[in-house]
């Protein structure tokens, strides 16, 4: 793509895009916004979605990484199918996501990618979601107290049976545990 600078952080985003389904579109980008005037959540983005491509073409894969903008996507595809140039962008969200826990760029301010990380472990685990051991991954990571302005909420969750003070794991879990490996190992590559 022209304009991304050579770092070994633009090389790896760039060589795990090409390898998506249309990922070497990337570089056809036409900057029409059509993205981003489809996008629900681009008024809360600090980079809308054409912002994004352009500011990678100028080189500032780091500052995307530290916007909150990834942490905004829903993942609802619109952007990817209305874009005339067939860029798969909800994809390219996805990786910008995995690059930025992988190497510990994100907002610092906020904690999505904190809540991400902890929801993936809490699943790859328990096959499932588990809400009690979620709050605590979650809030041990971020902020540990303020658990504690959550604990009345929990405890009348708890004695509603809303949730399960001890999580269960799903029956054929080592299936699911396969599959998570294969698809992590086939993401580093
Ligand atoms: S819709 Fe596609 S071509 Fe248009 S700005 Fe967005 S990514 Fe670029
Ligand atoms: S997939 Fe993400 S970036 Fe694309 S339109 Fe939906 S919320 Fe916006």
């Amino acid at each position: 793509m022209a304009g991304i600078k050579g770092s070994s952080l633009s090389e790896e985003f760039l060589e795990h895009v090409h390898q998506l389904p249309q990922g070497k579109s990337i570089d056809k980008c036409i900057q029409c916004g059509t993205c981003s005037g489809s996008c629900p959540t681009s008024s809360a983005m600090e980079y809308s979605p054409r912002e994004v491509i352009a500011a990678l073409r100028a080189g500032m894969l780091d500052r995307v990484l530290r916007s909150n903008t990834i942490w905004f996507c829903t993942s609802c595809y619109y952007c990817t199918v209305r874009c005339p140039a067939k860029i798969p962008f909800t994809d390219v969200m996805y990786e910008l996501k995995r690059l930025g826990i992988k190497h510990k760029i994100y907002p610092r301010k906020d904690t999505n990618a904190v809540m991400s990380k902890a929801f993936t472990d809490v699943v790859s685990k328990y096959g499932r979601n588990a809400e009690t051991e979620l709050v605590k991954k979650y809030y041990l990571r971020s902020n540990p107290f303020k658990v504690l302005g959550q604990l009345k909420l929990v405890m009348k969750m708890l004695s509603r049976h809303r949730v399960d003070f001890f999580p269960h794991r799903i029956s054929g879990i080592e299936n699911l545990r396969r599959m998570i490996a294969a698809a992590q190992e086939n993401g580093e590559r």
